[in-house]
């Protein structure tokens, strides 16, 4: 992983973990190693990873775009990217392990955050949250 990536993604991981926390999410752990692809959270309990990917480095097709200059390498790196998580989340999921990919632009606001925190919701069902009201 280059350098400038793991460094935008760690403000979006960030990002979602605050969030996470603040509606009362939890039984995640970040950055497992023993799963597969080291997703950036995993729900143990309930065979979820969760991938948080910077729209950049993996080709996101809404706000991804292909720098002009040395058109031909960034293609290519994007594209054995998007081949990397595409085996990655294949591989998973034979594990019985279901993969959660949120995009870096699906947390820019509180409105779009709400969203991904109903999606992460919806997969894992109720065990996931505390009964705890919400802090602002
Ligand atoms: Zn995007």
């Amino acid at each position: 992983m280059s350098a400038i990536r793991g460094k935008n993604n760690r403000t979006t991981e960030v990002k979602l973990r605050m969030a996470m926390i603040r509606n009362g999410v939890a039984g995640f752990k970040m950055h497992v190693n023993e799963v597969t692809g080291t997703p950036d959270f995993y729900f143990k309990k309930e065979r979820l990873a969760l991938f948080v990917d910077g729209c950049y480095w993996h080709g996101c097709p809404k706000c991804g775009h292909i720098p002009k200059k040395r058109l031909e390498f960034w293609a290519a790196k994007i594209k054995r990217t998007k081949l990397r998580d595409k085996k990655k989340r294949s591989e998973l999921r034979k594990q019985g392990i279901s993969v959660l990919h949120i995009w870096e632009h699906e947390l820019k606001n509180k409105q779009s955050i709400a969203t991904v925190l109903t999606k992460i919701k919806k997969r894992c069902g109720l065990t996931i949250w505390i009964r705890r009201p919400m802090i602002k």
